[in-house]
């Protein structure tokens, strides 16, 4: 029988979750178990095992020592909506607040899994859902990790892409995000193309920075909405810690380093940032970077105000001379389609509060 040394009623220790963990984490949890069991154990984590009894190639006992002193997973899947474009929102708790993440289903059928990075953001957009929640904590990687895999099973075949833009500003949590973004694509674990894998950021400078530096292939989005720094303020309050100079130089030291495109995302806001003058500071803006323009007609969220007034959808002719405009000034521009709607888990409607 298998030497299994930690079969001990007295421990008192909260149990270790190790869904999420590297290889180095489980071998130190499983001592004086040899790292083989370790690495067995990892495999299950990543083909999205759910319990210890499923574990076959461990003995009886040895999965009932594990049961007693770990649990798989920190989080658990309480709810599951389902839109008609298949999209699929799960609510996931943890064990001391609520997150969501999401598979957005494109019309060929490509699945892409938006991940959280913390619970509710601290950055306050006043059109997004997560921003009026205010910010709770950072979410540690094994946790962003999990919604991976809560999703993969959610989803039921592969996924293809990964978006870290649910809830929650993902450079203001660089460390966990780094080890998540390690987990996801080390080849030991899940093993996931960076090249599928892109960052959603309102713009922190210095986390673009270390993107530059420390996350080679991984793409990169900007949450811009609006280049005029005076409605940016106004419309996404806690950028202002980082202005746009500041921001696009940290852009442009990106794409020195990693040579990709960038993805300028513009929620576009039903007579508040489709003007011409904004038309012109977002071609400002994008002088000088290899950009592509992402146009998101505004997703609705109850209650959304800006400065007293009511947030509407822009039109469709207004989305259409919007991007028709930028264009005029030499911008690449794509309209994003309206996936995930129907569960409330399109792009800034996340937040578990309503449904
Ligand atoms: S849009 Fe993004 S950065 Fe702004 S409040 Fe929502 S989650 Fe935070």
């Amino acid at each position: 029988m298998e030497h299994h040394p930690y079969l001990n009623p007295f421990n008192e220790r909260m149990k270790q979750t190790l869904a999420g963990k590297p290889l180095a984490e489980l071998i130190e949890h499983l001592k004086p178990l040899p790292a083989f069991r370790a690495r067995q154990l990892l495999h299950h984590i990543c083909r999205g095992t759910r319990t210890f009894a499923e574990m076959t190639d461990f003995s009886l006992s040895l999965r009932e020592d594990m049961e007693r002193r770990f649990t798989l997973y920190s989080s658990k899947v309480v709810q599951r909506l389902t839109d008609k474009d298949g999209s699929i929102k799960l609510q996931i708790a943890l064990n001391d607040n609520m997150i969501e993440a999401v598979i957005l289903r494109d019309r060929i059928e490509r699945k892409t899994a938006c991940l959280s990075t913390q619970a509710g953001c601290p950055i306050g957009c006043v059109f997004c859902k997560t921003g009026k929640l205010g910010f709770s904590r950072n979410l540690a990687s094994t946790e962003i990790v999990e919604q991976f895999l809560h999703l993969q099973r959610a989803a039921g075949s592969r996924i293809d892409n990964i978006v870290v833009m649910g809830m929650g500003e993902p450079l203001l949590n660089p460390v966990e995000l780094r080890k998540a973004l390690i987990f996801l694509t080390d080849e030991e674990t899940l093993n996931f193309s960076k090249r599928s894998i892109t960052i959603s950021t309102c713009g922190i400078a210095e986390g673009i920075r270390g993107l530059a530096e420390n996350a080679p292939n991984i793409r990169l989005a900007l949450s811009l909405t609006t280049a005029d720094q005076d409605l940016r303020k106004r419309l996404m309050p806690a950028t202002v810690a980082n202005p746009l100079p500041a921001v696009k130089e940290a852009l442009l030291y990106y794409q020195q380093r990693q040579k990709r495109r960038v993805t300028l995302e513009i929620v576009l806001l039903g007579g508040v940032n489709n003007r011409q003058e904004d038309a012109d500071t977002v071609a400002v803006f994008a002088r000088g970077l290899d950009a592509v323009v992402n146009l998101i007609p505004w997703n609705p969220v109850s209650d959304a105000l800006f400065e007293g007034a009511p947030l509407r959808q822009p039109t469709r002719a207004e989305t259409d001379g919007f991007a028709e405009n930028l264009r005029k000034r030499g911008l690449n521009v794509t309209v994003r389609l309206k996936r995930g709607r129907g569960v409330a888990g399109a792009c800034g409607q996340l937040g578990y509060v309503e449904n």
